[in-house]
């Protein structure tokens, strides 16, 4: 019960000691892994929309750059011709080609175009820039997409009805002229009396963004403004100069430029992307319904045309062309799974360390406790030993001293009880003695005959009280072995008597088997064997009784008188040899108690 308490004692401070810290520490870094893992996780689809936000606040600065750019182009460079300036003109008139059919467009723009408002049955005029070859049939591409749109803003009427004012700006008459006179530079040269130093107020209308999806399925992005002159005949002029007649009769007309859809809502945001987003952070196009997500990512999504500003005549046409900021965050996932895997590493690494230690105290605490049990038993058993015999010799020479002894065999009776408990008595310091003497023994083994050592203790051997309690059986042709005399008879005293205390020989019996004493050889080593009928010794104690002061039981149950040295004597006697000493089972009963000596080869 001492022994439990006091283990448990130590396994509990060993537990609040290192255990209960270690597993806390443990647990409270596994919770700011966690708690940052998920914060790192929250933080991801706030980054995703922030990639989203800068993708297409740089792709509406981009397109603000070219609508300012265009908003400042004159009305009138949408023509074959325009005068070098806008300044009133003095007394000639020099046309030059415009910009819209001189240059390259610039990025982005397919196309320019002109349409008479008030007409819807009048020519479309679209303009493709300096591509010269072949630019006609180019132009000629884009008339339906432009009457397609025209159609478009008729048929919506409320979009017509939301332009924005700006206030009229005079124009010199002659640039309107050419510009309106539809490249007819031989009628301008003509009026040019009724033209230089004419100006004519125009009133031009802010550009307005429009998308649509046409019928056949592609998106179109037109950007356009509304021009507007409200004159009566203004000039006097010869009714047969067709280039002035707009100019006196007013014009409204719508002009502006068709956008390259794929440039702008498939390759420029791409290009941003490229500068504005991290590398865990991608672009992605959802085209149609059968893109697949990836399983570790979150994404923020955008419809460029909304962003944008464009109007759109169908309320579905503002998600065309969506786009996603996608975020992989495999690598996240992956880092955390990495720290988590390192940190179960540790963890098992200190649980097997914290096991072996508390194993190793155990075991440590056990031994002490053991040793301890077995100096308390001693102390017991030999402070027995000691009483008894002490006891019976004083109680004998009492009653010698005071006559209680009447006659002669009484007498004899009591000296002989005197010697013999005196006898117990040196044998118990002998022991004692001798245990300590053999521990720091200096005696060489020398190469003896084991049988003739055994053969002259024979008479030693024997019983006290003359019974023949003990047979002989010495193998022939064994060969020298290395041994002490007196060890040998140490070994042999203390096992005979050992069986003569546990397993003594049964009287009463048809055929008492007496206690064996035998040598053999087994092939190897010289075995001298002491063979009893008595209890065995069960199993589990039998690599114990070998230890001093080490008795089976506890002295409470034990009815045997003894004091656990005997058989730790015979095992010293038997490492001075060099001899391995051992207990069996014997068959059919009883124990077998052995030694095995070095043979001289
Ligand atoms: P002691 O005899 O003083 O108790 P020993 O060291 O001689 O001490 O014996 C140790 C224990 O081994 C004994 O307590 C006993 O239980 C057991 N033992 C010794 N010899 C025998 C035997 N021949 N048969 C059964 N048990 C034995």
């Amino acid at each position: 019960m001492i022994r439990f308490k006091t283990t448990r004692t130590a396994l509990g401070l060993y537990g609040t000691l290192l255990v209960l810290p270690t597993l806390i520490f443990g647990w409270l870094y596994w919770r700011e892994l966690l708690k940052a893992h998920e914060v790192e996780m929250a933080s991801v689809p706030e980054d995703a929309e922030d990639g989203a936000r800068k993708i297409w606040t740089s792709l509406k600065a981009r397109m603000d750059d070219l609508i300012e750019a265009e908003t400042n182009r004159p009305f009138t460079e949408y023509g074959e011709y325009v005068l070098p300036s806008l300044e009133p003109i003095g007394d000639e008139i020099r046309p030059q080609r415009s910009a819209m059919t001189e240059r390259t467009l610039p990025a982005g723009i397919l196309a320019y175009f002109r349409f008479d408002r008030s007409n819807p049955a009048s020519p479309v005029d679209v303009f493709v820039g300096d591509d010269t070859f072949g630019r006609k049939g180019v132009a000629e591409n884009f008339v339906p997409i432009i009457e397609e749109f025209r159609n478009k803003r008729d048929s919506v009427t409320v979009l017509t009805n939301i332009e924005p004012q700006r206030p009229p700006q005079a124009f010199p008459l002659a640039a309107v002229a050419l510009s309106l006179g539809n490249g007819d530079l031989e009628c301008i040269k003509k009026c040019s009396a009724y033209l230089i130093d004419e100006s004519i107020t125009v009133r031009v209308y802010d550009f307005r963004l429009q998308f649509y999806v046409d019928q056949d399925g592609f998106g179109r992005a037109v950007v356009s403004r509304r021009v507007r002159a409200e004159i009566g005949p203004l000039i006097d002029a010869p009714a047969e100069a067709g280039c002035l007649a707009p100019l006196m009769k007013g014009f409204d007309l719508q002009q502006g430029f068709l956008l390259d859809v794929n440039w702008l809502f498939k390759e420029l945001p791409f290009t941003i992307a490229e500068h504005v987003l991290d590398a865990k952070e991608s672009l992605v196009r959802r085209d149609g319904a059968g893109t697949i997500d990836k399983l570790e990512s979150r994404f923020a999504t955008f419809y460029p045309v909304e962003k944008l500003g464009f109007e759109t005549f169908k309320s579905s046409d503002l998600r065309f062309g969506q786009l996603d900021v996608e975020i992989d965050t495999s690598e996240i996932t992956a880092r955390f799974d990495h720290q988590q895997r390192n940190l179960f590493a540790v963890g098992l690494m200190l649980v097997l360390t914290l096991a072996t230690g508390m194993s190793l105290l155990y075991r440590s605490v056990s031994r002490e406790l053991e040793q301890a049990h077995r100096t308390q038993n001693f102390v017991a058993a030999v402070t027995h030993e000691l009483r008894t015999p002490v006891s019976t010799i004083r109680l004998h020479g009492e009653m010698l001293l005071d006559g209680w002894a009447v006659d002669e065999e009484k007498r004899q009776e009591y000296y002989r009880r005197i010697v013999r408990e005196t006898g117990r008595l040196s044998t118990l310091v002998e022991n004692v003695l001798e245990k300590s003497r053999l521990k720091e023994s200096v005696t060489e083994p020398e190469l003896s005959d084991l049988n003739e050592v055994v053969r002259r203790l024979e008479k030693d051997l024997a019983s006290g009280d003359g019974s023949e309690d003990l047979s002989f059986d010495l193998a022939p042709r064994l060969p020298q072995v290395w041994l002490t005399p007196e060890g040998v008879r140490g070994v042999l005293l203390n096992l005979v008597e050992n069986a003569r205390k546990y397993a003594p020989v049964d009287r009463n019996a048809s055929e008492p088997e007496p206690i064996l004493v035998r040598t053999r050889w087994d092939g190897e080593r010289a075995l001298l064997e002491v063979l009893d009928r008595g209890p065995g010794v069960p199993a589990p104690e039998k690599g114990r009784i070998f230890d001093a002061f080490y008795r089976v039981g506890s002295e409470a149950t034990r009815t045997t008188t003894g004091t656990g040295l005997g058989l730790h004597l015979v095992k010293l006697h038997a490492d001075v040899a060099g001899a391995r000493v051992s207990v069996h089972d014997r068959e059919g009963g009883g124990s077998i108690f052995r030694l095995a000596y070095r043979a001289s080869v």
